[in-house]
């Protein structure tokens, strides 16, 4: 039979959940001012001349990194309000694949899986 998860667990999660979503919002919205601060002053930069344009190399590269690190965050952000929506259907700890229950080590570890270890890994 499958156990089910105990209130004081699904709450101790959901607050996991909750602060991790806190978290990365918080981050998204940093970097998008970050974000909007260098194009408003590689904007208002142009009359400023070549200095900058020895750092256009870096700062493209720079750029790239950070919509990579904002397509994870909202990546991880939409998998935590998964976990939130299914703690209130009561359906948090469940393998989306097996049907199992996933470890609460991993759930530990990452709060937002939707798989078990076995199904995540092979
Ligand atoms: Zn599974």
């Amino acid at each position: 039979m499958l156990k089910k998860m105990k209130k004081s667990e699904l709450k101790m999660f959901e607050k996991k959940l909750i602060k991790e979503r806190d978290k990365i919002i918080r981050e998204l919205e940093y970097e998008g001012e970050q974000i909007s601060k260098t194009q408003l002053e590689s904007s208002g930069d142009l009359s400023a001349y070549s200095n900058h344009m020895a750092d256009q190399g870096t700062e493209t590269e720079r750029r790239e990194v950070t919509s990579q690190i904002l397509s994870t965050q909202r990546e991880a952000l939409f998998e935590i309000d998964l976990a939130l929506q299914k703690i209130n259907q009561g359906k948090y700890g469940t393998c989306e694949r097996c049907s199992n229950p996933i470890g609460k080590r991993r759930l530990k570890f990452l709060p937002q899986a939707r798989t078990c270890i076995k199904c995540s890994t092979g």
